[in-house]
């Protein structure tokens, strides 16, 4: 029989559940990438993630090349409608049936149910593999038959389930014989990015190395400082994370490669280890309420929060428009929205500072500081996004209390210590005090002009006063109060 192997956020050959199977159960097989216009034509014309994609798609073709063994044997790019060039190509292919990975997210769903709908018709299959995750939508349910929406029992089961079958490789080299050459009408090489209509957006001016080689030289490099992770990954001017968030959203590298090797780890009381391991927990979990609870998308996960008055209006415009610039007044914050706007990466830490910030510093709705992120993160991850939102907003299950208000100078005192973050992105503080440089605003006069600071003009005043914002704050929350 034949076989279509459909990469999507997966493109990588090693521990490749889909084309594992595909090998394993057909006599011939095809792979194919679609730049799909349905989610292409919603992106600005220069977009790192186009870019990461292309240079990986490059990669993964001359991956595929080898493995077959034939120059012709590569993979199959199309740029069009998903929906309408897979079952299209599975035509023309005479394929028996396309395999490709769960994708739980709402459109991708959308997406998928209508690609299985059109290859029925045609007599085709769709087969579907978990891939993205180690447990997925139902697998992991609490006594009561329900999905966790808590935390730690949530993370206490995956430990407890968790077992050397769920992390283990599909190998794909003993079968890749079954790799054929692709038809001639169907040859042509990965397209240019100018081809796809976009322009370049700067990605080889970023430390993110490309494709499957890129992950693996991300994880090499994270392993000879994994036992720091613990007591680094707090600070954002220490290159404490793994950096690997974009690598995963892409399926650049395995999720179970990296759960096997921070479990044997942890396994050995490495605790650096243990809690990277938690971190991609945190992403399972994040996975499963999308899965289970598709309405976050649009919704406050706790439906009391779709109460709460935001700000609206001219003046809350001003305010995001600020935040979006890093104009803020507040340098960490500001710091972090220019880490975001020039890089696309954003700390963990300063995430949850910034999405605090937005939420309970200026009152806004947590739904536009997502939907900035989505534009702008390089690992832009709907479930996670929408998690961390709600996480910071409070609305999100088992979030951070609405009265747990995070103090963004303190933050910056505790996290930015010597200000070495924020000198690195706002350089026109860099000659501040840094006791200083956590509030200018309570500079001494001397400091500022010893350091060129002129408040107003080389450097914003604070958008609002954090004592009097988290007054409002806990008035505009009270409308939950009872929901807790
Ligand atoms: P590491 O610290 O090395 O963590 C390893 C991996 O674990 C990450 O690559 C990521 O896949 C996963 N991970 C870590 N923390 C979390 C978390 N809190 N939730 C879910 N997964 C996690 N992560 C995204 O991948 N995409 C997003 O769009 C995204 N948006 C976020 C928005 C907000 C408001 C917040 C607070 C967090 C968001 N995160 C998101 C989670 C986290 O900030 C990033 O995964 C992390 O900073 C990526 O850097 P890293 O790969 O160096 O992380």
């Amino acid at each position: 029989s034949i076989g279509l192997v459909w990469f999507r956020r997966d493109l990588r050959v090693q521990d490749h559940p889909a084309l594992h199977h595909a090998l394993c159960q057909c006599a011939q097989v095809h792979c194919v990438f679609v730049f799909d216009t349905d989610i292409l034509d919603t992106l600005p014309r220069a977009d790192r993630r186009v870019e990461f994609i292309q240079a990986s798609l490059r990669e993964l073709d001359q991956q595929l090349r080898t493995l077959s063994g034939q120059a012709a044997g590569g993979l199959i790019v199309r740029h069009g409608s998903a929906r309408t060039e897979i079952p299209a190509l599975a035509q023309a292919l005479e394929a028996d049936a396309v395999f490709t990975h769960h994708d739980d997210e709402p459109a991708a769903l959308a997406r998928d149910a209508e690609v299985r709908t059109a290859l029925i018709l045609q007599r085709r299959a769709m087969h579907t593999f978990q891939d993205h995750s180690i447990f997925e939508r139902t697998e992991l349910l609490t006594q009561g038959g329900t999905p966790y929406t808590v935390f730690t029992p949530y993370k206490n089961a995956w430990l407890r389930r968790v077992d050397a079958a769920r992390l283990a490789d599909h190998p794909v080299q003993p079968y890749a014989q079954a790799l054929v050459p692709r038809p001639a009408s169907y040859c042509q090489p990965v397209p240019s990015l100018a081809e796809l209509g976009f322009a370049p957006a700067g990605l080889a001016q970023l430390r993110l190395p490309t494709g499957s080689s890129g992950a693996q030289q991300l994880f090499d490099d994270f392993l000879q400082r994994i036992h720091h992770y613990a007591t680094a990954r707090d600070f954002p001017a220490l290159k404490g994370p793994s950096y690997l968030s974009t690598h995963l959203r892409f399926g650049t590298i395995s999720i179970r490669q990296l759960a096997r090797t921070a479990h044997a780890l942890a396994s050995q009381g490495n605790a650096g280890a243990a809690s990277w391991l938690n971190e991609l927990i945190w992403r399972d979990f994040y996975f499963q309420i999308l899965a289970n609870y598709p309405q976050v998308v649009q919704r406050s996960f706790k439906p009391a929060y779709d109460a709460i008055e935001w700000e609206t209006g001219p003046q809350a415009q001003a305010q995001f428009a600020a935040w979006c610039q890093g104009r803020t007044g507040y340098p960490l914050v500001d710091a972090a929205m220019h880490q975001l706007n020039q890089t696309g990466y954003m700390h963990n830490r300063l995430r949850m500072v910034v999405a605090s910030f937005l939420t309970k510093d200026l009152g806004l709705d947590w739904r536009w500081g997502e939907r900035y992120f989505a534009q702008q993160l390089n690992d832009f991850d709907l479930a996670a996004n929408n998690g961390g939102w709600q996480w910071a907003s409070s609305s999100g299950c088992d979030a951070q209390p609405y009265f747990r208000i995070f103090n963004p100078v303190s933050q910056s005192q505790k996290f930015d210590p010597d200000g070495k973050f924020i000198r690195r992105y706002i350089p026109q503080l860099a000659h501040l005090p840094t006791a200083a440089l956590h509030a200018p605003w309570l500079a001494r006069p001397l400091e500022l002009e010893q350091a060129g600071v002129v408040l107003g003009h080389t450097y914003p005043w604070p958008l609002v006063q954090h004592d009097a914002a988290r007054l409002r704050t806990l008035a505009r929350y009270a409308v939950v109060k009872a929901a807790g």
